[in-house]
This record gives C-alpha cells, sequence and structure tokens, in this order.
C-alpha cells in the first residue's frame, strides 16, 4: 500500500527526513511512533502526497508519486487516502452530514447521492442520530468520529490519521481507537502517527522513527 525508500525531506537546512524506509502492506494496521521532531509528521505528508520528497521514492498502490502531476496527485489523494487530524478540520455551523458529504466533492456525485453515503458513514461511526448537530453541537469524540466518517465516506484503502486522540479524553480517544480498529477489520490499512506509547503499544505493529529515520528493527 505504501513504500518508502531511502525518502529524504530538507526544510531548509534541516533534515526532517534522512533515507527513511518503509513498507506498509495492504491492510495492516501500524502505528508510527517516536519522540517529537523525530520526523513523524514529515512521514505522514510524505505518506498522503502533500509534500513531496527531497530525495528517494515514495509509492502508493503502486504508484511512483514523482511521476504524478499535481492533477493526478490529487487524484490519487481523492480515490485513495482518508486523512484525520488532531484538530478535527471540520467546517464550522455546517452540519455533520454535509460536513461528511463534502468528503465526496472531488469524486463528485450529485448532492443527493453525496448526502444518503454521507448518512451511511455516519451511521457507520456510531452517529446515525446526530447528522443535523453542527460542530460545536458535538463533544470532542463525537467529532472526531465525523471527520473519520468524512474520511472514509469515499471508501479509501488507506485511512491516514495524525494524532487522531491527541485533544481527547482518555474515554474517547479509546472510542475512536475502537472506531480505528473496527475500519481495519473491515479492510482499510490504517496508519495512525501517535506519540501516546500506550496507544501505540495495542497496535499490532509499530513504526519507530528516530532523527528523520526508520529505526532498525521496525523495517520490513
Ligand atoms: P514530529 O512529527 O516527529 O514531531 P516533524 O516531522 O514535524 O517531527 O519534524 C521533523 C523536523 O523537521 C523537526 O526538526 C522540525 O522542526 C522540522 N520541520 C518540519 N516541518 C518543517 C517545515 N515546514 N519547515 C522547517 N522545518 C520543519
Amino acid at each position: 500500500m505504501v513504500e518508502l525508500e531511502d525518502v529524504s525531506k530538507v526544510y531548509g537546512d534541516v533534515a526532517a527526513l534522512r533515507g527513511a524506509s518503509m513498507t506498509i502492506r495492504y491492510g495492516e494496521l501500524a502505528g508510527i511512533v517516536g519522540p517529537s521532531g523525530s520526523g513523524k509528521s514529515t512521514m505522514l505528508n510524505m505518506m498522503g502526497t502533500l509534500d513531496r520528497p527531497s530525495g528517494g521514492t515514495v509509492r502508493i498502490a503502486g504508484h511512483d508519486v514523482s511521476a504524478l502531476t499535481d492533477r493526478q496527485l490529487s487524484a490519487l489523494r481523492a480515490n485513495v487516502i482518508g486523512f484525520v487530524f488532531q484538530q478535527f478540520h471540520l467546517a464550522a455551523g455546517v452540519s455533520a452530514l454535509d460536513n461528511v458529504a463534502d468528503g465526496l466533492l472531488y469524486t463528485g456525485p450529485p448532492l443527493r447521492e453525496r448526502r444518503e453515503r454521507a448518512a451511511e458513514a455516519l451511521e457507520r461511526v456510531g452517529l446515525g442520530h446526530r447528522l443535523g448537530h453542527r460542530p460545536h453541537e458535538l463533544s470532542g469524540g463525537e467529532r472526531q468520529r465525523v471527520a473519520i466518517a468524512r474520511a472514509v465516506v469515499a471508501d479509501p484503502p488507506l485511512l491516514l490519521a495524525d494524532e487522531p486522540t491527541g485533544n481527547l479524553d482518555s474515554r474517547s480517544g479509546a472510542g475512536v481507537m475502537e472506531l480505528l480498529r473496527e475500519l481495519n477489520a473491515a479492510g482499510t490499512t490504517v496508519v495512525i502517527i501517535t506519540h501516546d506509547r500506550d496507544i501505540a503499544a495495542r497496535l499490532p505493529r509499530q513504526v519507530e522513527m528516530l532523527d528523520g529515520r526508520v529505526a532498525e528493527g521496525a523495517r520490513l
């Protein structure tokens, strides 16, 4: 699903990644762990094709990212990758239903179908009873569920989550982790960035980052 080969990323005079190599197989549930500044977010930007590497190769679902135009990259992101962020990134004042329906804007079915699929996705994350609620009317855990519904409404094979429980109390966080596990069990490849060792320890695989590299032993 994801292959990074000797990937480097330089920002000015800072090397955020220095020869990181890693493979995530189809169907995996993996955590990316490591201290602050070790390159986890940069790694996520590479996997999510949000940024291009300074060197090395990134392949997503077999596509070499460096060979794709910006337009093709957008299409890859829309069809293959769902994103979940620590800060939820929901549109304020917009219902849960329409926040999720917007996850289908790029792939373009008509509004009615977008809303039908959004309602299904919200059912799937346990929020079928909150379709009309706006973000400020939802708890933190519920907001993250809406964000997850938006990330999976287009049925992407890969879900990337950056500190998805970072803004949640432990109980809501556990619920969100359980939901990510269920999505993985249903076939989605899930990669979770976390600095929380307890969360990482409960995942089937941990990829350890240190100083811009994948630490030996975690590499496949
Ligand atoms: P982590 O997510 O593990 O905390 P990051 O990938 O955010 O680590 O950062 C790795 C290193 O790269 C850090 O030293 C950070 O300051 C630097 N860095 C990340 N993004 C940028 C950027 N856009 N510009 C300059 N330096 C950056």
